[in-house]
């Protein structure tokens, strides 16, 4: 059966709650230095992905919408026009004081209003992700309400509860939550624990060796009846950083190598309902 890698982009700056970047969150260096590390990363995935590719721009109390306006926005129309998908990203975690998933009227602004920022550059979604793994029931009602099918926040195998992260029991690959109207699309992650630096596809923070660990062990779990769904964590930030770009492009390259199909979250959730 087919196996689908979504290779996510997490469009942020390094060090995000480093004090003198809280100071200055939006200022117009960061925001370029963010959109000229995008550029870089979209090259990455064009070479190395097809530009099929989804693309998780922050959105949060250090910058509101800072990552969803002007040069960025147009950066991620082209994404979008080369075969990426963008989806609202919305940090609503302890950084804030308090994690607020559960809070509707919250989130449903957060959503809406990154959303109609997309839309101004003629950019519709209906994929979502949460900073921090975050999730709840009342955001999944949320998501359905406001036309999402697509969601990206599970990591298997991971509680936070300050963050309101609760997926301890979650299954490794894609599948269907809130009564079948929301398509999960998860972290890789090997289902041997919880650490990150050694159990999930947050590619930064362990070795390519690991990573094709991982992605190899997922392939071999995957049934005989339905496409292996899973998403691959990258920031913009680190395609400034040679050994990172690198591994991450060899990551890519390996999985597609090795069976993988790289996909938008929408065409992963099209592939796993045609086989469905
Ligand atoms: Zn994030």
């Amino acid at each position: 059966m087919q196996s689908i890698l979504v290779p996510l982009i997490d469009v942020v700056w390094p060090g995000i709650l480093a004090p003198e970047v809280r100071e200055r969150y939006a200022d117009a260096a960061i925001v370029a230095r963010c959109a000229s590390e995008f550029a870089a990363t979209h090259r990455l995935m064009v070479d190395h992905a097809g530009g099929r590719y989804a693309i998780t721009p922050y959105a949060g109390f250090l910058c509101e919408d800072a990552l969803y306006k002007g040069e960025l926005l147009e950066a991620y129309r082209t994404a979008v026009a080369g075969g990426a998908e963008v989806s609202v990203h919305i940090h609503a975690d302890r950084a804030a004081g308090e994690a607020r998933y559960s809070d509707a009227d919250f989130m449903r602004a957060s959503i809406r209003a990154r959303r109609a920022d997309l839309a101004s550059a003629g950019l519709h979604t209906t994929s979502y992700r949460s900073g921090e793994f975050g999730f709840s029931a009342v955001l999944a009602d949320v998501l359905v309400e406001e036309g999402f099918d697509i969601d990206l926040s599970s990591a298997p195998g991971h509680a936070d509860p300050v963050n309101q992260a609760f997926w301890p029991a979650a299954p490794r690959a894609g599948h269907y939550l809130a009564d079948g109207r929301l398509f999960e699309i998860p972290i890789g992650v090997d289902g041997q624990g919880n650490e990150r630096v050694r159990n999930y596809m947050h590619v930064e923070v362990s070795d390519l060796d690991n990573q094709k660990r991982i992605l190899d062990s997922l392939r071999a779990a995957a049934g005989d009846d339905l496409p292996a769904v899973t998403h691959a964590l990258f920031h913009s930030y680190s395609s400034a950083l040679p050994a990172m770009a690198e591994r991450w492009q060899r990551l890519l390259d390996y999985a597609a190598g090795s069976g993988w199909t790289l996909a938008t979250p929408a065409e992963a959730r099209a592939a796993y309902d045609r086989a469905a």
